[in-house]
């Protein structure tokens, strides 16, 4: 499980940042992981998601790119896909 760092294109598919977070490289961009759903689907995500997304996962006692899945599924039904803040 390795976190790609200061990937030039790099941005977190649910949070949409692009910037390290970091205030120490904040001149690099956001490490990212990237990560194909149960589905198929290729996801980027930043630290920050990909703990939250896998927390999810263990809560509702699914494998995290089933998870992952239906995360996207509600997104694009509640026409959220794209915009911030969707937690
Ligand atoms: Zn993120």
């Amino acid at each position: 499980m390795t976190f790609k760092y200061n990937k030039i294109d790099a941005m977190c598919s649910w949070c949409k940042r692009i910037a390290n977070p970091h205030p120490s490289f904040a001149n690099e961009t956001i490490p990212t992981k990237t990560i194909r759903t149960a589905k198929g689907r290729k996801l980027e995500l930043c630290f920050s998601c990909y703990e939250v997304e896998q927390d999810k996962a263990k809560l509702k006692n699914i494998e995290f790119e089933i998870s992952l899945d239906q995360k996207f599924e509600n997104m694009k039904i509640l026409g959220l896909n794209g915009t911030k803040n969707l937690n």
